[in-house]
């Protein structure tokens, strides 16, 4: 099997991937052993799935931010707070399903409590939590599109 980077050069190696061959040079320039047009996918797959978290979070925001606006007698501002809250509250919902918590079996109105407990919860951690985790997507984003950009420019 040949390189697909460099004809005639015998492979030393697979991108794990899609299996093409990778002479040694090819072989050791990511880890693991990929080729660059799969690092490429799949590193954009991941950005698009980062962006549509930082997306979908503003949107939230700035729905509820106008739905409040419009649906409550308020001055315009105050509709902030709470429509922060709600996109908040929905990443921490999202920590919270993460935790490894114990089953149990237990009865509806106690499934009802402990779903009101994690709400509140979840809207308490989320107004915390929200800004971390839109920095690290943020920061991903980035991180991702200077390597593509160095990738391309066979800088790496
Ligand atoms: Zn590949
Ligand atoms: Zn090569």
């Amino acid at each position: 099997m040949e390189c697909i980077n460099h004809p005639g050069k015998m492979a030393a190696g697979t991108c794990q991937v899609c299996g093409k061959g990778l002479c040694a040079e090819c072989a050791n320039r990511f880890s693991p052993t990929v080729c660059e047009t799969c690092l490429l996918e799949n590193n954009n797959s991941v950005a698009r799935r980062l962006i549509f978290d930082v997306a979908l979070t503003l949107i939230i925001f700035v729905g509820v931010s106008i739905w409040i606006a419009m649906s409550v007698e308020t001055h315009k501002s105050h509709s902030v707070i709470p429509a922060l809250f709600i996109a908040g509250g929905l990443w921490g919902w999202q920590l919270i399903n993460r935790l490894p918590l114990p089953i149990f079996i237990v009865s509806l109105p106690v499934l009802g409590m402990m779903y009101i407990f994690k709400a509140v919860f979840a809207l308490i951690i989320g107004i915390f939590a929200m800004p971390i985790m839109l920095f690290l997507r943020i920061r991903d984003i980035l991180k991702i599109n200077t390597l593509k950009k160095n990738i391309l420019a066979g800088k790496v």
